[in-house]
């Protein structure tokens, strides 16, 4: 069994958490879960290393540089674990090691910002960046390393020290990050815990860190802003997405189609970032539906080892039951089945991509977040009710919008990135983050990286 890392060691627990491989629906391996004085442990490891880790920025550029390679070396090991965890093909969970290397590689290169706002005879001010401390970082289970590496980079070029828990649905990647972590960082620098929803809670709770950085539900970002609160603790949540796209009178349907599409249904549908339902005026309807059709049906849905797969499992069975669950229930409530419509028989949680027209705009699918091959086609006769359908909900994580007269329709969706003629497009130099339910503050870029510091003043008086 892989183990946890806490202060540079490889630590057991007894063995809480059963991983279940999607692609079987069988238990395939287990992971510990931390115990209370386990944690204790963590925390006071992260908070020991600190002293140190934030005292040479150099020293943290170049330490970020050396992890970079240690994970790209162990990329084989990494991307099975995803396979076994997520369901993954083989290319999606190969994927998700070079953008660790990627995000460390561009934060151990990136300044940390000091302003100087007065340096004349009399005065000197100036805003320098000092670390939190210590953070704790809670990771879902569609991306597990990815997602983990947003918060670990720019965390850790800023002086911070870490507790990661992951998501108990996919411990065994970030486990082994872990691992490679603690031998390539200074001990206790980055800690990986493991345990369910109760220990993500414990490390909201805990009073050591200073920061908790979330990404999941809407629910849990709710629940670690409260606890968080409680303690005034800086957070930083990237929750759910319910992304509008609206394709304008003038879009290209047959170039923008399979575009969409291949986004929507990006790592089978489960990010937040991805098209979730798709606005299409009268004149286009029956032609995109058609195109969206013949594209979700040319899917090849497989497992994740075979290389023809184009697209594998749900990753959960709380998320098939869900994906199985809104698609009934809107196929039940009178929407047409354009393609697919629902799972795929046998074993594993393999679902139909799916495609949905003349869905009731109060249907849950359109009102909540998927998270699965399911998209539903709605249609619109005026763009600015378009517009105000698109932003009808407490999503706003991003939105886009397709053709070439776009009227600013871009900037009048309310969400953290607006999209034209593409979606889903992240960088490790640009600020991601969502509006209203989708989350507080942002990851990546510069602003990603201010989310880890705390600014501090330096007035030196020279009279
Ligand atoms: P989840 O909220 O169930 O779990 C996420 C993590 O939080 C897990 O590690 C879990 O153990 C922990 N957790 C759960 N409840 C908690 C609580 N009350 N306090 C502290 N920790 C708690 O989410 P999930 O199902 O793993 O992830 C899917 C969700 O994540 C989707 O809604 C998706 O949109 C969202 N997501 C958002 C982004 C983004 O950047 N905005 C990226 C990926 C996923």
């Amino acid at each position: 069994m892989l183990t946890m890392t806490i202060n540079g060691a490889s630590v057991e627990s007894p063995p809480g958490l059963e991983v279940v491989n999607p692609a079987t629906g069988q238990v395939e391996a287990h992971a510990p879960a931390c115990t209370p004085a386990q944690l204790d442990d963590a925390f006071a490891a992260a908070a020991a290393a600190g002293r140190g880790w934030r005292s040479d920025v150099d020293a943290r550029r170049k330490a970020m540089l050396r992890l970079a390679e240690a994970i790209t070396a162990a990329g084989d090991a990494l991307a099975a674990d995803l396979m076994l965890e997520t369901g993954k093909p083989a290319p999606i969970a190969a994927s998700e090691v070079p953008v660790c290397a990627t995000w460390l590689q561009v934060y151990a290169d990136m300044e940390i910002p000091r302003a100087v706002l007065q340096d004349d005879a009399s005065t000197l001010i100036e805003v320098a960046h000092r670390p939190l401390g210590v953070v704790a970082a809670i990771t879902p289970w569609n991306f597990p390393l990815g997602l983990a590496m947003w918060k670990i980079a720019p965390a850790l070029l800023a002086g911070n020290t870490i507790v990661l828990k992951p998501s108990p649905f996919t411990p065994l990647a970030t486990l082994r990050l872990g691992q490679i972590m603690g031998e390539v960082l200074p001990p206790g620098v980055v800690n990986v815990v493991t345990g369910g929803d109760d220990v993500g809670r414990a490390l909201a709770a805990h009073p050591t860190p200073r920061k908790i950085t979330f990404t999941g539900s809407v629910a849990g970002g709710k629940s670690v802003a409260a606890t968080a609160g409680a303690d005034l603790k800086r957070v930083t949540l990237e929750l759910g997405g319910n992304d509008a796209v609206i394709l304008m009178g003038d879009a290209d349907v047959a170039a923008s189609v399979p575009k969409i599409l291949g986004t929507a249904f990006f790592n089978t549908g489960q990010a937040c970032a991805l098209p979730k339902r798709i606005y299409v005026p009268d004149a286009l309807y029956d032609e995109a539906v058609e195109a969206f059709a013949a594209v979700a049906a040319a899917i090849e849905v497989g497992p994740p080892g075979s290389a023809t797969t184009q697209m594998g499992p749900l990753s959960t069975r709380p998320q098939y039951e869900r994906v199985t669950a809104l698609a009934a229930e809107a196929i039940a409530g009178g929407a047409r089945i354009a393609a697919g419509g629902g799972p795929i028989d046998g074993p594993g949680f393999f679902f139909q991509p799916t495609i949905l027209a003349d869905v009731a705009d109060a249907a849950r699918i359109v009102e909540e977040e998927q998270f699965g091959p399911v998209l539903p086609i709605l249609r619109y006769s005026d763009i600015d009710d378009a517009v105000d359908r698109a932003n009808s909900t407490m999503f706003g994580l991003c939105g886009s919008v397709w053709g070439t007269d776009i009227d600013a329709v871009a900037e009048r969706l309310e969400c953290g990135t607006t999209f034209v003629n593409t979606h889903a497009a992240l960088l490790p130099t640009v600020p991601f983050g969502g509006s209203k339910w989708s989350g507080v503050g942002v990851e990546n870029g510069v602003d990603g990286l201010l989310a880890f510091t705390q600014p501090q003043v330096v007035h030196t008086s020279r009279a």
